[in-house]
Protein backbone atom coordinates (compact mmCIF):
# COMPACT_ATOMS: atom_id res chain seq x y z
CA UNK A 1 0.00 0.00 0.00
CA UNK A 2 1.29 3.23 -1.03
CA UNK A 3 -1.10 5.85 0.20
CA UNK A 4 0.89 8.92 -0.70
CA UNK A 5 -2.24 10.97 0.58
CA UNK A 6 0.43 13.25 2.65
CA UNK A 7 1.92 15.22 -0.51
CA UNK A 8 -0.62 16.57 -3.37
CA UNK A 9 2.00 15.37 -6.51
CA UNK A 10 0.96 17.86 -9.41
CA UNK A 11 -1.15 15.91 -12.46
CA UNK A 12 2.55 16.14 -14.51
CA UNK A 13 4.00 14.09 -11.53
CA UNK A 14 1.24 11.86 -11.74
CA UNK A 15 1.61 10.88 -15.13
CA UNK A 16 5.37 10.45 -14.91
CA UNK A 17 4.93 8.08 -11.77
CA UNK A 18 2.33 5.81 -13.81
CA UNK A 19 4.67 5.53 -16.59
CA UNK A 20 7.34 4.70 -13.85
CA UNK A 21 5.20 2.06 -12.46
CA UNK A 22 5.05 0.52 -16.01
CA UNK A 23 8.20 -0.02 -16.21
CA UNK A 24 8.94 -0.89 -12.95
CA UNK A 25 5.98 -4.00 -13.23
CA UNK A 26 7.29 -4.85 -16.55
CA UNK A 27 10.60 -5.76 -14.91
CA UNK A 28 8.90 -7.38 -12.06
CA UNK A 29 9.11 -10.55 -13.38
CA UNK A 30 12.68 -10.65 -13.97
CA UNK A 31 13.98 -8.20 -11.50
CA UNK A 32 15.73 -10.87 -9.53
CA UNK A 33 17.82 -11.87 -12.13
CA UNK A 34 18.26 -8.40 -13.13
CA UNK A 35 19.64 -7.57 -9.39
CA UNK A 36 21.70 -10.26 -9.92
CA UNK A 37 23.64 -8.90 -12.81
CA UNK A 38 27.32 -7.63 -12.69
CA UNK A 39 26.93 -5.68 -16.04
CA UNK A 40 23.61 -4.17 -18.03
CA UNK A 41 21.05 -6.59 -17.70
CA UNK A 42 19.85 -5.79 -21.69
CA UNK A 43 16.20 -6.53 -21.33
CA UNK A 44 15.45 -4.44 -17.91
CA UNK A 45 17.73 -1.42 -20.46
CA UNK A 46 15.40 -2.12 -23.08
CA UNK A 47 12.03 -1.87 -21.39
CA UNK A 48 13.53 1.29 -19.77
CA UNK A 49 15.33 2.62 -23.15
CA UNK A 50 11.46 2.45 -24.63
CA UNK A 51 9.56 4.24 -21.47
CA UNK A 52 11.73 7.35 -22.74
CA UNK A 53 11.65 7.96 -18.47
CA UNK A 54 16.01 8.48 -18.78
CA UNK A 55 14.74 11.83 -20.44
CA UNK A 56 14.11 12.97 -17.59
CA UNK A 57 17.56 13.24 -16.65
CA UNK A 58 18.67 15.45 -19.68
CA UNK A 59 18.08 19.27 -19.81
CA UNK A 60 15.13 19.71 -22.99
CA UNK A 61 18.26 21.74 -25.07
CA UNK A 62 19.82 18.47 -25.34
CA UNK A 63 16.66 15.64 -25.74
CA UNK A 64 15.45 15.73 -22.63
CA UNK A 65 12.16 16.38 -20.90
CA UNK A 66 12.06 19.86 -18.99
CA UNK A 67 14.39 22.87 -19.15
CA UNK A 68 15.79 22.44 -15.89
CA UNK A 69 16.11 18.90 -14.09
CA UNK A 70 13.24 18.27 -11.69
CA UNK A 71 13.84 16.39 -8.52
CA UNK A 72 10.69 15.56 -7.00
CA UNK A 73 9.96 13.91 -10.63
CA UNK A 74 13.11 11.95 -10.73
CA UNK A 75 12.83 11.39 -7.17
CA UNK A 76 8.95 9.61 -8.07
CA UNK A 77 10.49 7.86 -10.76
CA UNK A 78 13.54 6.74 -8.71
CA UNK A 79 11.24 5.03 -5.90
CA UNK A 80 8.70 3.71 -8.43
CA UNK A 81 11.32 1.57 -9.63
CA UNK A 82 13.27 0.53 -6.48
CA UNK A 83 10.05 -0.73 -5.53
CA UNK A 84 11.02 -3.55 -8.35
CA UNK A 85 15.08 -3.36 -8.70
CA UNK A 86 17.87 -2.36 -7.50
CA UNK A 87 19.06 -2.46 -11.18
CA UNK A 88 16.47 -0.69 -12.67
CA UNK A 89 16.59 2.08 -10.64
CA UNK A 90 20.27 2.39 -11.13
CA UNK A 91 20.46 2.11 -14.75
CA UNK A 92 17.83 5.42 -14.86
CA UNK A 93 19.29 7.05 -11.84
CA UNK A 94 23.14 7.04 -13.05
CA UNK A 95 22.58 8.28 -16.13
CA UNK A 96 21.48 11.72 -14.48
CA UNK A 97 24.42 11.64 -12.05
CA UNK A 98 26.89 10.87 -14.48
CA UNK A 99 25.96 13.31 -17.01
CA UNK A 100 24.77 15.88 -14.68
CA UNK A 101 28.64 18.20 -14.54
CA UNK A 102 28.08 17.35 -18.48
CA UNK A 103 24.57 19.37 -18.25
CA UNK A 104 25.99 22.26 -15.99
CA UNK A 105 29.63 22.14 -17.34
CA UNK A 106 30.33 21.47 -20.48
CA UNK A 107 30.93 22.68 -23.92
CA UNK A 108 27.41 23.11 -26.41
CA UNK A 109 29.14 20.74 -28.91
CA UNK A 110 30.25 18.32 -25.94
CA UNK A 111 27.04 18.37 -24.78
CA UNK A 112 25.42 18.03 -28.24
CA UNK A 113 27.28 14.77 -28.52
CA UNK A 114 26.45 12.88 -25.82
CA UNK A 115 23.27 14.35 -23.81
CA UNK A 116 21.22 13.43 -26.84
CA UNK A 117 22.28 9.63 -26.37
CA UNK A 118 22.19 9.47 -22.60
CA UNK A 119 18.41 10.94 -22.82
CA UNK A 120 17.56 7.91 -25.09
CA UNK A 121 19.85 5.63 -23.41
CA UNK A 122 22.06 5.16 -26.31
CA UNK A 123 25.15 6.20 -24.29
CA UNK A 124 25.75 5.30 -20.33
CA UNK A 125 27.00 8.16 -18.21
CA UNK A 126 29.86 7.15 -15.67
CA UNK A 127 31.33 9.48 -12.44
CA UNK A 128 34.46 8.59 -10.87
CA UNK A 129 34.64 10.59 -8.06
CA UNK A 130 35.92 7.41 -5.64
CA UNK A 131 39.52 5.99 -5.36
CA UNK A 132 41.39 3.16 -3.73
CA UNK A 133 42.54 4.98 -0.89
CA UNK A 134 39.70 7.62 -1.00
CA UNK A 135 36.09 7.54 -0.28
CA UNK A 136 34.22 10.00 1.90
CA UNK A 137 37.34 12.81 2.06
CA UNK A 138 37.17 13.99 -1.61
CA UNK A 139 39.89 16.35 -1.29
CA UNK A 140 42.50 13.25 -0.94
CA UNK A 141 42.61 12.42 -4.33
CA UNK A 142 45.63 11.81 -6.08
CA UNK A 143 44.21 11.58 -9.92
CA UNK A 144 45.81 13.98 -11.60
CA UNK A 145 44.45 16.53 -14.67
CA UNK A 146 47.27 18.59 -16.60
CA UNK A 147 47.70 20.84 -19.42
CA UNK A 148 49.61 19.75 -22.47
CA UNK A 149 49.72 21.80 -25.32
CA UNK A 150 45.69 22.00 -26.09
CA UNK A 151 44.97 18.64 -24.55
CA UNK A 152 44.20 17.96 -20.96
CA UNK A 153 46.31 14.58 -19.46
CA UNK A 154 44.80 12.25 -16.73
CA UNK A 155 46.84 10.08 -14.83
CA UNK A 156 45.36 7.82 -11.56
CA UNK A 157 42.73 5.13 -10.37
CA UNK A 158 38.87 5.30 -9.74
CA UNK A 159 37.70 2.40 -7.73
CA UNK A 160 34.09 1.53 -7.14
CA UNK A 161 32.48 3.27 -9.74
CA UNK A 162 29.17 2.39 -10.83
CA UNK A 163 28.55 1.16 -15.00
CA UNK A 164 32.49 0.57 -14.58
CA UNK A 165 33.33 -1.18 -17.85
CA UNK A 166 29.40 -0.18 -19.47
CA UNK A 167 29.81 3.30 -19.73
CA UNK A 168 30.03 5.40 -22.85
CA UNK A 169 32.02 7.74 -21.02
CA UNK A 170 33.08 9.18 -17.30
CA UNK A 171 33.12 12.71 -15.64
CA UNK A 172 36.33 12.51 -13.64
CA UNK A 173 37.68 14.38 -11.15
CA UNK A 174 41.07 15.10 -10.53
CA UNK A 175 43.58 17.78 -9.09
CA UNK A 176 44.98 20.30 -10.71
CA UNK A 177 47.65 22.74 -9.85
CA UNK A 178 46.21 23.88 -6.02
CA UNK A 179 42.47 22.91 -7.64
CA UNK A 180 40.17 20.32 -8.77
CA UNK A 181 39.06 19.89 -11.97
CA UNK A 182 36.68 17.73 -14.03
CA UNK A 183 36.52 16.46 -17.36
CA UNK A 184 34.66 13.84 -19.73
CA UNK A 185 37.14 10.82 -20.60
CA UNK A 186 34.92 9.01 -23.07
CA UNK A 187 34.91 5.11 -22.36
CA UNK A 188 37.19 4.03 -25.63
CA UNK A 189 40.12 6.41 -25.00
CA UNK A 190 43.62 5.47 -25.01
CA UNK A 191 45.34 4.46 -22.06
CA UNK A 192 41.57 3.93 -19.70
CA UNK A 193 41.78 0.31 -18.48
CA UNK A 194 38.45 -0.74 -16.93
CA UNK A 195 38.58 -3.97 -14.62
CA UNK A 196 35.43 -5.46 -12.90
CA UNK A 197 34.86 -4.29 -9.45
CA UNK A 198 33.84 -5.72 -6.41
CA UNK A 199 31.14 -8.52 -5.89
CA UNK A 200 29.21 -6.43 -3.11
CA UNK A 201 26.25 -8.28 -1.23
CA UNK A 202 23.85 -6.35 -3.73
CA UNK A 203 24.96 -6.75 -7.18
CA UNK A 204 25.74 -3.64 -8.84
CA UNK A 205 27.72 -3.14 -12.00
CA UNK A 206 31.15 -1.71 -10.42
CA UNK A 207 34.01 -0.99 -12.09
CA UNK A 208 38.05 -0.37 -11.48
CA UNK A 209 39.00 2.58 -13.81
CA UNK A 210 43.19 3.03 -14.55
CA UNK A 211 44.12 6.25 -16.31
CA UNK A 212 47.69 5.76 -17.81
CA UNK A 213 48.44 9.38 -19.19
CA UNK A 214 45.10 9.42 -20.83
CA UNK A 215 44.60 12.23 -23.27
CA UNK A 216 41.60 14.46 -24.35
CA UNK A 217 41.04 17.49 -25.76
CA UNK A 218 40.67 20.73 -23.63
CA UNK A 219 37.23 21.15 -24.76
CA UNK A 220 36.32 18.11 -22.91
CA UNK A 221 36.76 20.27 -19.80
CA UNK A 222 33.37 20.42 -17.51
CA UNK A 223 33.34 23.61 -16.05
CA UNK A 224 36.24 25.85 -14.74
CA UNK A 225 39.57 24.56 -14.11
CA UNK A 226 40.08 24.46 -10.52
CA UNK A 227 36.23 24.41 -9.51
CA UNK A 228 34.94 20.91 -9.90
CA UNK A 229 33.69 21.07 -6.61
CA UNK A 230 31.53 23.48 -7.73
CA UNK A 231 29.92 20.63 -10.53
CA UNK A 232 29.73 18.20 -7.99
CA UNK A 233 27.78 20.51 -5.48
CA UNK A 234 25.12 21.30 -8.06
CA UNK A 235 25.17 17.24 -9.00
CA UNK A 236 24.31 16.16 -5.09
CA UNK A 237 21.85 19.41 -4.68
CA UNK A 238 19.41 18.00 -7.65
CA UNK A 239 20.44 14.16 -7.02
CA UNK A 240 21.01 13.40 -3.37
CA UNK A 241 17.48 13.56 -2.70
CA UNK A 242 16.42 11.24 -5.45
CA UNK A 243 18.34 8.55 -3.59
CA UNK A 244 15.89 9.42 -0.59
CA UNK A 245 13.52 8.32 -3.29
CA UNK A 246 15.08 5.02 -4.26
CA UNK A 247 14.76 4.28 0.19
CA UNK A 248 10.77 5.11 -0.48
CA UNK A 249 10.59 2.83 -2.93
CA UNK A 250 12.94 0.16 -1.19
CA UNK A 251 11.12 0.46 2.02
CA UNK A 252 7.52 0.54 0.89
CA UNK A 253 8.04 -2.99 -0.96
CA UNK A 254 9.82 -4.22 2.01
CA UNK A 255 6.62 -3.49 3.92
CA UNK A 256 4.26 -5.20 1.68
CA UNK A 257 6.32 -8.05 1.49
CA UNK A 258 5.96 -8.30 5.08
CA UNK A 259 2.51 -7.66 5.54
CA UNK A 260 1.74 -10.29 3.00
CA UNK A 261 3.58 -12.88 4.83
CA UNK A 262 1.75 -11.51 8.19
CA UNK A 263 -2.03 -11.49 7.01
CA UNK A 264 -1.91 -14.93 5.23
CA UNK A 265 0.51 -17.04 7.79
CA UNK A 266 -0.95 -18.09 11.21
CA UNK A 267 0.70 -19.04 14.65
CA UNK A 268 -0.86 -19.59 17.26
CA UNK A 269 -4.41 -19.84 15.53
CA UNK A 270 -3.91 -16.06 14.63
CA UNK A 271 -2.36 -14.52 11.68
CA UNK A 272 1.00 -13.30 12.59
CA UNK A 273 -0.24 -9.40 12.38
CA UNK A 274 -2.61 -9.90 15.31
CA UNK A 275 0.69 -11.31 17.12
CA UNK A 276 1.72 -7.73 19.39
CA UNK A 277 4.94 -7.64 18.23
CA UNK A 278 4.64 -8.34 14.22
CA UNK A 279 1.97 -5.91 13.69
CA UNK A 280 4.00 -3.36 15.76
CA UNK A 281 6.97 -3.87 13.68
CA UNK A 282 5.14 -3.49 10.33
CA UNK A 283 3.29 -0.97 11.52
CA UNK A 284 6.08 1.00 12.88
CA UNK A 285 7.77 0.53 9.70
CA UNK A 286 4.73 2.12 7.60
CA UNK A 287 5.26 4.67 9.80
CA UNK A 288 8.83 5.14 8.92
CA UNK A 289 8.31 5.44 5.11
CA UNK A 290 5.75 7.06 5.21
CA UNK A 291 7.10 9.74 7.25
CA UNK A 292 9.79 9.29 4.67
CA UNK A 293 7.76 9.61 1.51
CA UNK A 294 6.43 13.14 2.83
CA UNK A 295 10.03 14.24 3.44
CA UNK A 296 11.63 13.09 0.22
CA UNK A 297 8.68 14.73 -1.73
CA UNK A 298 8.96 17.90 0.42
CA UNK A 299 12.76 18.19 0.00
CA UNK A 300 12.50 17.31 -3.83
CA UNK A 301 9.88 19.79 -4.41
CA UNK A 302 12.09 22.30 -2.48
CA UNK A 303 14.67 21.76 -4.75
CA UNK A 304 13.21 22.10 -8.16
CA UNK A 305 13.34 25.62 -7.52
CA UNK A 306 16.60 26.29 -6.33
CA UNK A 307 18.17 22.86 -5.16
CA UNK A 308 21.66 24.28 -3.59
CA UNK A 309 20.00 26.33 -1.31
CA UNK A 310 17.74 23.73 0.22
CA UNK A 311 20.38 20.95 0.12
CA UNK A 312 20.41 20.63 3.73
CA UNK A 313 16.68 19.34 3.76
CA UNK A 314 17.90 16.91 0.71
CA UNK A 315 20.74 15.34 3.22
CA UNK A 316 17.78 14.81 5.82
CA UNK A 317 15.72 13.28 3.34
CA UNK A 318 18.61 11.32 2.03
CA UNK A 319 19.30 10.06 5.85
CA UNK A 320 15.65 9.59 6.69
CA UNK A 321 14.43 7.34 3.36
CA UNK A 322 17.52 5.25 3.53
CA UNK A 323 17.95 4.80 6.97
CA UNK A 324 14.23 3.34 7.05
CA UNK A 325 14.25 1.61 4.31
CA UNK A 326 17.12 -0.31 6.32
CA UNK A 327 15.08 -0.28 9.15
CA UNK A 328 12.10 -1.73 7.41
CA UNK A 329 13.89 -4.04 5.38
CA UNK A 330 15.64 -5.89 8.54
CA UNK A 331 12.07 -5.72 10.25
CA UNK A 332 10.51 -7.67 7.62
CA UNK A 333 13.22 -10.18 7.53
CA UNK A 334 12.34 -10.58 11.19
CA UNK A 335 8.36 -10.78 10.56
CA UNK A 336 8.76 -13.33 8.36
CA UNK A 337 10.44 -15.45 10.61
CA UNK A 338 12.64 -18.55 8.73
CA UNK A 339 11.38 -17.71 5.58
CA UNK A 340 12.78 -14.03 5.95
CA UNK A 341 16.43 -15.45 5.64
CA UNK A 342 15.81 -17.84 2.18
CA UNK A 343 18.15 -17.51 -0.30
CA UNK A 344 16.43 -15.55 -4.01
CA UNK A 345 13.02 -14.66 -1.80
CA UNK A 346 12.52 -11.19 -2.74
CA UNK A 347 12.52 -9.72 0.74
CA UNK A 348 16.04 -11.28 1.18
CA UNK A 349 17.13 -9.36 -2.07
CA UNK A 350 15.51 -6.05 -0.48
CA UNK A 351 17.67 -6.65 2.79
CA UNK A 352 20.69 -6.75 0.55
CA UNK A 353 19.68 -4.09 -1.56
CA UNK A 354 18.67 -0.97 1.20
CA UNK A 355 22.48 -1.86 2.69
CA UNK A 356 24.67 0.29 0.02
CA UNK A 357 21.91 3.49 -0.24
CA UNK A 358 23.27 4.15 3.49
CA UNK A 359 26.82 4.08 2.29
CA UNK A 360 26.58 6.21 -1.43
CA UNK A 361 26.29 9.75 -2.34
CA UNK A 362 27.25 10.65 0.92
CA UNK A 363 27.04 8.08 3.56
CA UNK A 364 24.75 8.65 6.58
CA UNK A 365 27.22 9.96 9.25
CA UNK A 366 29.29 12.06 6.82
CA UNK A 367 25.73 13.83 6.06
CA UNK A 368 24.60 14.08 9.37
CA UNK A 369 28.44 15.66 10.33
CA UNK A 370 27.61 18.25 7.65
CA UNK A 371 24.29 19.00 9.04
CA UNK A 372 25.78 19.26 12.50
CA UNK A 373 28.32 22.08 11.30
CA UNK A 374 24.88 23.73 9.73
CA UNK A 375 23.74 23.82 13.08
CA UNK A 376 27.00 25.51 14.51
CA UNK A 377 26.80 28.03 12.37
CA UNK A 378 22.74 28.71 12.66
CA UNK A 379 23.67 28.78 16.34
CA UNK A 380 26.67 31.10 16.05
CA UNK A 381 24.68 33.66 13.87
CA UNK A 382 22.19 33.87 16.74
CA UNK A 383 24.95 34.28 19.26
CA UNK A 384 26.39 36.98 17.51
CA UNK A 385 22.71 38.78 16.44
CA UNK A 386 22.17 38.80 19.97
CA UNK A 387 25.66 40.45 20.89
CA UNK A 388 24.89 43.40 18.30
CA UNK A 389 20.93 44.15 20.10
C1 LIG B 1 27.09 0.43 -4.75
C2 LIG B 1 28.08 1.54 -4.77
C3 LIG B 1 28.18 2.34 -5.90
C4 LIG B 1 29.11 3.37 -5.96
N1 LIG B 1 29.22 4.12 -7.10
C5 LIG B 1 30.14 5.11 -7.16
C6 LIG B 1 30.28 5.87 -8.36
O1 LIG B 1 29.57 5.70 -9.34
N2 LIG B 1 31.26 6.82 -8.41
C7 LIG B 1 32.07 7.07 -7.34
O2 LIG B 1 32.92 7.94 -7.45
N3 LIG B 1 31.95 6.37 -6.19
C8 LIG B 1 31.01 5.39 -6.08
N4 LIG B 1 30.87 4.65 -4.92
C9 LIG B 1 31.74 4.92 -3.79
C10 LIG B 1 31.03 5.71 -2.72
O3 LIG B 1 30.86 7.02 -3.15
C11 LIG B 1 31.84 5.60 -1.42
O4 LIG B 1 31.66 4.27 -0.94
C12 LIG B 1 31.42 6.62 -0.38
O5 LIG B 1 31.82 7.89 -0.76
C13 LIG B 1 32.04 6.32 0.98
O6 LIG B 1 33.41 6.17 0.86
P1 LIG B 1 34.11 4.86 1.45
O7 LIG B 1 33.31 3.68 1.08
O8 LIG B 1 35.53 4.88 1.03
O9 LIG B 1 34.00 5.01 3.01
P2 LIG B 1 34.95 5.91 4.00
O10 LIG B 1 35.12 7.27 3.44
O11 LIG B 1 36.15 5.07 4.28
O12 LIG B 1 34.02 5.98 5.24
C14 LIG B 1 33.67 4.80 5.99
C15 LIG B 1 32.60 5.17 6.98
O13 LIG B 1 33.11 6.11 7.90
C16 LIG B 1 32.12 7.05 8.25
N5 LIG B 1 32.60 8.41 7.93
C17 LIG B 1 33.35 8.80 6.87
N6 LIG B 1 33.58 10.13 6.89
C18 LIG B 1 32.97 10.60 8.00
C19 LIG B 1 32.84 11.90 8.59
N7 LIG B 1 33.36 12.99 8.03
N8 LIG B 1 32.14 12.00 9.76
C20 LIG B 1 31.59 10.91 10.33
N9 LIG B 1 31.67 9.67 9.82
C21 LIG B 1 32.35 9.50 8.67
C22 LIG B 1 30.85 6.66 7.49
O14 LIG B 1 30.07 5.81 8.30
C23 LIG B 1 31.38 5.85 6.34
O15 LIG B 1 30.42 4.91 5.87
C24 LIG B 1 29.93 3.62 -4.84
C25 LIG B 1 29.81 2.83 -3.69
C26 LIG B 1 28.89 1.81 -3.64
C27 LIG B 1 28.78 0.97 -2.40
Amino acid sequence: MASEQLFDLSDGHRRIQQVAREVAAAVDPFAAEADECPGVHERTAAVLRESGLARQVVPAAHGGESETLDPLSIAVVREALMYSSAHLDSLFGMQGVGSYSLSVGGAEDLKAEWLPKVAALEAIAGLALTEPDVGSDLRAITTTIERRGGDLVVRGRKSFITNGGAASFYCVLGKEDDGYSMVLVPASSAGLKTERGADIIAPHILGELTFDDVVVPEANRLGEPGKAFSLMLQTLAVFRVTVAGSGVGLGQAAVDEATAHATTRTQFGRPLLELGAVGQNIASSWADVESARAMTYRAASLARTDPLSHLDYSSIAKVVATEAAGRAADRAVQSMGRFGLVRGSKIERLYRNARPLRVYEGATEVLLDSLARRLGKEAAKKQAGKQVS
